[in-house]
C-alpha cells in the first residue's frame, strides 16, 4: 500500500553501527527521503556516524547533547545497566530530541536500527515501548529491521512508509543484516559494540567519583575521565597522572589554563599531572609528589617540579612518594 509516500521523508538516530546504516538504507530503497542525527556527548561520540554519512550518502546532522544527558543520567528514571549505562533513558532522550528536530525540519517520521532481542536490557519488546511513551513521539517511531514483529506505526498506518518493504529481523544474530549488507554493496562498516565509555567499568567507576563529589563539571573533566590514572585525595581534589606519552597529550587537549594545576617534573622524563580545577597548597606538593614518583627520577633524591597554575608558574622540590602511598588514592 503506497498512498502518500512519494513526499514522506523520516529522521533516524544514527550511532554508524550497522544496523542504523541498514535501517536508513531500507528506507530509502523504498524511495522516502531519508537523514539522520547523531548526537555526541563526551561519553560517545558522532565519528562512526559522521563515517555512515559519508559512505551511504545520507546526510547528518550531529549535535551535542552533553548539558540535557548529564541532567539525565544523574538520576534515570530506569537506573542504570552493568555499569553507568542509562540506556532505556538515553534512547528515551535521543528519540525525544530527534521528534523536536522532526518537528523543527518537517520530517514525517523518525527512525531507528533497532533489532527486536538484539540486547537483553534496551531492545526487548517492553523496552521499545517503554522508550516510545517516554520519548513523546509513541506511534512516531518506525523500526525498518524489525517493523513486521512489531506494532504497525503512524507512518506505516497512513501510508507513508510500506510496511510489506520493512523487514521482520529478530534475535542476536546477525546473519540477516550481513547478507542485507552484502545486498546493499556494503563491505565497510564498523564491528558492533563498543564506543559508548558508559559501559565501561573504569570509565563509570571515575565518573560515580566525579559525581559523588561535585556539583557541577566541565566538559573537558568527563574527557579527561579518559585518560590517565585518577586519585582522589579529598572531596575537593583530584590528581591525573599520564600513564604513556599518548596519555599525556591527550590530557593537555582538555586542560583548562584558567582553572587547573599542572605539574611536570624538571630535568627528568615524567608524566603530565593535572589538578582539575586546581587545589590547596597541600594538594599541590602531594601532586608534586606524585609525579616524581612515576617519572624517572631517583627515589631517594628530591626533585624539582614545574607548577604551572592561572597564578603563574613555580617550581617545588619534593621527595617521591612511596608507591604504597599513592595507591591508597587511585580510583580503580
Ligand atoms: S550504550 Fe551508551 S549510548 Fe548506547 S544506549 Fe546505552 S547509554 Fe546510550
Amino acid at each position: 500500500m503506497k498512498i502518500n509516500q512519494k513526499n514522506s521523508s523520516g529522521l533516524g538516530l544514527c550511532s554508524g553501527g550497522l544496523d542504523s546504516i541498514l535501517s536508513g538504507l531500507v528506507l530509502r530503497e523504498q524511495g522516502l527521503h531519508v537523514e539522520w542525527v547523531a548526537f555526541e556527548t563526551p561519553f560517545f561520540s558522532s565519528d562512526k556516524a559522521r563515517k555512515a554519512a559519508a559512505v551511504t550518502g545520507i546526510p547528518v546532522t550531529v549535535q551535542n547533547i552533553t548539558k540535557p544527558y548529564l541532567t539525565m543520567l544523574k538520576a534515570p528514571n530506569c537506573g542504570y545497566g552493568k555499569h553507568m549505562n542509562p540506556c532505556l533513558d538515553c534512547h528515551a532522550l535521543m528519540f525525544r530530541m530527534a521528534g523536536e528536530m522532526m518537528k523543527a525540519k518537517g520530517f514525517d517520521f523518525l527512525f531507528s536500527g533497532e533489532v527486536l532481542g538484539q540486547r537483553p536490557m534496551s531492545q526487548t519488546r517492553p523496552s521499545l515501548r517503554y522508550v516510545e511513551k517516554q520519548s513523546g513521539f509513541d506511534g512516531y517511531i518506525v523500526r525498518p529491521l524489525s517493523a513486521q514483529r512489531l506494532e504497525e506505526t503512524i507512518p506505516e498506518k497512513e501510508g507513508l512508509v510500506d510496511r510489506e518493504a520493512l523487514l521482520g529481523i529478530t534475535g542476536r544474530s546477525r546473519k540477516a543484516q550481513m547478507q542485507l549488507a552484502r545486498d546493499f554493496g556494503l563491505t565497510d562498516y564498523p564491528a558492533p559494540a563498543g564506543g559508548c565509555l558508559l559501559t565501561d567499568k573504569g570509565y563509570a567507576n571515575r565518573l560515580k567519583d566525579l559525581f559523588a563529589c561535585q556539583d557541577q563539571y566541565s566538559e573537558n573533566e568527563l574527557h579527561l575521565l579518559k585518560h590517565g590514572r585518577h586519585f582522589r585525595i579529598n572531596a575537593d581534589a583530584k590528581i591525573v597522572v599520564g600513564r604513556t606519552k599518548q596519555d599525556n597529550e591527550q590530557m593537555e587537549r582538555y586542560i583548562d589554563p584558567a582553572v587547573d594545576v599542572v605539574l611536570k617534573v624538571r630535568n627528568f622524563p615524567g608524566p603530565l599531572v593535572v589538578i582539575p580545577n586546581g587545589a590547596d597548597k597541600y594538594t599541590v606538593l602531594l601532586a608534586a609528589s606524585v609525579c616524581a614518583m612515576y617519572s624517572k627520577a631517583p627515589a631517594d633524591r628530591s626533585v624539582q617540579v614545574k607548577v604551572i597554575s592561572s597564578k603563574g608558574r613555580e617550581d617545588v622540590t619534593v621527595s617521591p612518594l612511596a608507591p604504597e602511598v599513592v595507591s591508597k588514592y587511585l580510583i580503580h
